[in-house]
């Protein structure tokens, strides 16, 4: 039960973190961004969370990191809140895509010119066209609002300096919006600096390991979030988007994660991971050193030694 779980992890989880912590060294921190750059390699945190708030802390957890695509996740979730499931679908596929995140190779699935799925950049940039507002500072306040309300109620910022990198050099990212403006999957009144504007905001808004394993535990328990009792997403919502994070959340390594791990997961460029355990935990994981696949090194060594030795896999 979890009071025997929570009991073991606060017994073996600085263990088993120093232990994964070796594996950063096998990996390399983000450069294409390059105010990421800097971050510590092999820093590594996780907190884990269980619906009474309860929290089990572990290494490098002050670490401030920015969501990067973690933010996929709830953009798409407001938008199909904003919108419904219908429209949301008529714009992205739910299939993954065998390619890296920010491919431009396959964006034709479903109709011409349809991405995959929502995490991956074309789907995630194609859903923040989505969001409702007036225009792009009231759609990033709305997502920032959103975001904050399921981290726990404190407001949360947007790294600014990680921002202006990443929209300075976002060539790739550039170019995927616009061939989604030419195969109208953003549309005539979309303009696609501006969705590109709120895309890039998204990504860089910043938090901790605690405030990504409250956002986890909003989703751990279909919506609603167990410390207030608010019902904050529809069931049904959650439920599509942890099914897209067991096929595509982490990446071209979803399936290895999924046999290893077994649990709903989604990683960033940042190093974060958030992932969770159905009905009990929501967990946030810092470890800013990724492996080829784009995964934190550490972090998933960290959550499948985890999911394994507590049998959490769902499979
Ligand atoms: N902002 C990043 C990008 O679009 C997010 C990528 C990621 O975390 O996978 O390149």
């Amino acid at each position: 039960d979890v009071q025997e779980e929570l009991k073991q992890l606060r017994e073996h989880l600085p263990a088993w973190v120093e232990a994964s912590r070796l594996h950063a060294a096998k990996g390399k921190v983000a450069g294409y961004i390059p105010e990421l750059a800097g971050t510590p390699a092999n820093a590594l945190g996780i907190t884990v969370m269980d619906a009474s708030g309860e929290c089990v802390t572990v290494g490098d957890c002050d670490l401030n990191f920015t969501m990067q695509s973690i933010s996929k996740v709830f953009t798409l979730l407001l938008a199909l809140m904003d919108r419904g499931e219908e429209a949301v679908f008529a714009k992205v596929g739910m299939e993954p895509s065998g390619d890296d995140f920010n491919s431009i190779l396959k964006l034709e699935l479903v109709e011409p010119g349809i991405p995959f799925n929502p995490l991956i950049n074309a789907g995630a940039i194609a859903v923040t066209s989505l969001i409702a507002g007036s225009g792009p500072a009231e759609k990033t306040k709305r997502i920032t609002a959103f975001f904050s309300r399921l981290a726990g109620g404190r407001p949360l910022v947007c790294n600014e300096a990680v921002y202006r990198s990443e929209a300075a050099t976002a060539y790739r990212n550039r170019s995927i919006a616009y061939f989604l403006k030419e195969n109208n999957v953003l549309e005539a009144h979309d303009d696609v600096e501006e969705v590109l504007d709120v895309y890039f905001r998204h990504c860089a808004i910043e938090l901790t390991c605690a405030q990504l394993a409250r956002m986890a535990l909003v989703l751990a328990h279909a919506g609603r979030d167990p410390l207030t009792g608010e019902a904050l997403i529809p069931s049904r919502y959650v439920q599509i988007a942890k099914t897209f994070m067991v096929t595509c959340g982490m990446y071209n390594a979803s399936g290895e994660f999924a046999i290893r791990a077994g649990l709903p997961a989604k990683s960033g460029v940042s190093g974060g991971i958030l992932a969770l355990v159905p009905n009990r935990y929501g967990i946030g994981v810092i470890g800013p050193a990724l492996n080829r696949k784009g995964n934190s090194t550490a972090g998933v060594h960290l959550l499948e030694t985890l999911s394994q030795h507590f049998g959490w896999s769902l499979f």
